[in-house]
C-alpha cells in the first residue's frame, strides 16, 4: 500500500472536511481549544495556536466526529500528517 494513497473517495473527503468545518463553530470545539493543551505533546498553547486534527485522518477512513477530533499544535499537526495515532510520536 502506498502511504498517502487515500483509502476513501473524493466525495467522502469533501463531506468530512465540511463536517469538520461545521464542528469548529460549536461550543464543544471552542471549549476544547480553550483548554490550550495539544493532544499529542501535552504542551500548553494559546487557543488560536491550536488546530483541529483528525486522530484517524480522513483519507485513511477517519470521520469528522467528536471522538476523532482533537486539538493539536501546528508542530504536531505538521509532523503527524497522515499517520495513524499509534504511528505518531510527538
Ligand atoms: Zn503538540
Amino acid at each position: 500500500m502506498q502511504e498517502f494513497a487515500p483509502m476513501v473517495g473524493e466525495e467522502t473527503i469533501q463531506r468530512e472536511r465540511r463536517k469538520a468545518k461545521e464542528l469548529k463553530n460549536t461550543t464543544w470545539w471552542k471549549n476544547k481549544k480553550a483548554s490550550g493543551i495539544c493532544h499529542y505533546c501535552r504542551n500548553h498553547f494559546q487557543p488560536n495556536e491550536l488546530t483541529m486534527d483528525h486522530l484517524i485522518p480522513i483519507i485513511r477512513g477517519g470521520l469528522s466526529i467528536k471522538a476523532n477530533l482533537v486539538p493539536s499544535c501546528k508542530d504536531c499537526n505538521n509532523k503527524k500528517k497522515y499517520s495513524l495515532p499509534q504511528d505518531f510520536q510527538p
